[in-house]
């Protein structure tokens, strides 16, 4: 009976092993076995499809190295990563009604536009050129759009959702005139400054595209990064999973550290940031109290605004620095946790390397235990709608918030009620642990060679605890494609 017993575990674990092994070759775009026996090609880039008589993107430019590189960085990323990829690189807009001739309403609802990143920015591309590219269908594609968009509504306000998405499109257009308009502003008048500040995807070590890796708990690696329009200059802040979370004291404790940089120009008189709009991280009342708080200590800035863009928004300049970097691991292995610093500094060469500054544990400030009772009405019931915040340091009894990014939307003025001057303290008395299982993991890969020796000591040092529980990566996620 046990034997049997013994003989049915073995089985059981042979068949998650297969089934392991099959996700893992068809995430990475290599030949495999489907359950039911049938052999499945390995992906490859099909031959552009794009003439110069017929398209109208100018696809056919596209040197076939580059079409090689995003074809390798898509298979190199993990499911989610690659939807990620995806999303981040279409655009779906809604077109106005059109009626057919005999005057019934057109069913398609939505114009798709289908990009790769040039340069800093995005170029469209064709949909056929999108698809021959990464080799992926268009059934999958769309279905991936199409539930990347439904994911990030509210399931409880499905009434509501139709109306927030059609005021979500004609803010998004907004949003972007506007940041045209800042990023033209900038040109003529060298004391405005306008940047993008996001926290890249988390950057895992060890990293690379290795059956051994797959399956192995990894360290995190954080990158909040800001690139400032017209000087193109990029700053990279790393940390790890040790040294802090990925909350608003961390986003609070360097946008503290940017601002005093930039006053330190001496010659930026408005700054204008542009972020997403995260509660976690980025619109919360501890971030406008640091801003307030290190507005008031500047010598030369005189006002900052912070603008908050809406979910699924393409253009931030600032993730295109996420893909250089990204790009510039592609068939890479990362070994330990640090070398994603020199990742970073190496990432891009003209017109210069990004700026990279690594924080330990000991850097980050406690900016929430600051932001209660900050704000007259604790911005209750505001925050969420918030999408402009301009702080002046002459006016430094209010801040001005607008619900709209429209020009024409009306101020409403809060009053600040809290003591300007107070300054956080550290939050991080030690080390953050990892959890037992982690350290197992990476242990493991160290006694059996798979991490070279002379990264090892990096792991063996790090603190862990078995209570420290693990936001375990689902590597065995179906693909949607079938
Ligand atoms: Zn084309």
């Amino acid at each position: 009976m046990i034997q049997i017993q013994k003989t049915l575990i073995s089985e059981k674990k042979k068949r998650i092993n297969k089934k392991k092994e099959r996700s893992y070759l068809k995430q990475t775009g290599k030949e495999y076995i489907t359950k039911t026996g049938k052999l499945v090609e390995a992906k490859s880039m099909k031959e552009n499809p794009c003439k110069p008589e017929t398209c109208p993107n100018k696809c056919h430019d596209i040197l076939e190295e580059r079409r090689k590189g995003i074809f390798d960085h898509y298979w190199s990323l993990s499911v989610e990563r690659q939807r990620d990829w995806i999303v981040s690189h279409t655009k779906r807009e809604k077109v106005k009604r059109k009626r057919t001739k005999d005057n019934i309403e057109s069913r398609r609802k939505f114009t798709h536009s289908y990009f790769i990143n040039e340069g800093e920015g995005q170029r469209p591309v064709c949909l056929g050129f999108f698809i021959k590219t990464l080799d992926i269908r268009q059934r999958f594609l769309h279905l991936v759009i199409s539930t990347a968009e439904e994911g990030s509504s509210n399931p409880d306000k499905r009434g509501e959702y139709q109306e927030e998405k059609e005021k979500h499109l004609t803010d998004k257009v907004e949003t972007y005139t506007r940041f045209q308009t800042h990023q033209y502003l900038r040109k003529n008048d060298n004391g405005v400054l306008c940047t993008t500040f996001d926290l890249q995807k988390v950057l895992h070590t060890p990293y690379g595209e290795s059956m051994l890796l797959y399956y192995s708990r990894k360290i995190a690696t954080y990158n909040l990064t800001f690139y400032e329009s017209v000087t193109r200059n990029g700053f990279c802040f790393l940390w790890n999973e040790v040294a802090g979370k990925r909350g608003a004291n961390e986003v609070c404790t360097i946008l503290a550290k940017y601002i005093q940089m930039v006053d330190e120009r001496e010659s930026i008189k408005h700054l204008l940031l542009y972020c997403d709009s995260c509660p976690g991280q980025n619109r919360n009342k501890t971030v406008l109290t640091c801003i307030h708080k290190c507005l008031h200590k500047c010598k030369n800035i005189a006002t900052i605004q912070i603008n908050y863009l809406l979910p699924g928004h393409t253009f931030m300049p600032v993730d295109s620095m996420h893909s250089v970097i990204e790009k510039s691991v592609t068939n890479t292995i990362i070994w330990a946790p640090s070398q994603w610093l020199t990742v970073c500094a190496l990432a891009r060469k003209a017109p210069r390397p990004y700026e990279v500054e690594v924080l330990s544990h000991e850097d980050f400030m406690g900016w929430n235990g600051t932001s209660e009772k900050y704000f007259k009405g604790n911005l209750s019931g505001k925050i969420s709608k918030i999408q402009t915040v301009t702080l002046k340091k002459n006016h430094t009894a209010h801040i001005e918030v607008k619900y709209s990014i429209n020009v024409e939307t009306e101020t409403e003025n809060i009053d600040v009620i809290g003591k300007t001057e107070l300054m956080p303290k550290k939050i991080y008395k030690s080390r953050l642990l990892i959890s037992k299982k982690k350290f197992n993991d990476l242990e493991k890969l160290s006694i059996n060679k798979t991490i070279p020796a002379i990264y090892i000591l990096g792991y063996k040092s790090l603190p862990h605890a078995a209570s420290v529980q693990d936001i375990l990566a689902d590597t065995d996620i179906e693909d949607i494609e079938d």
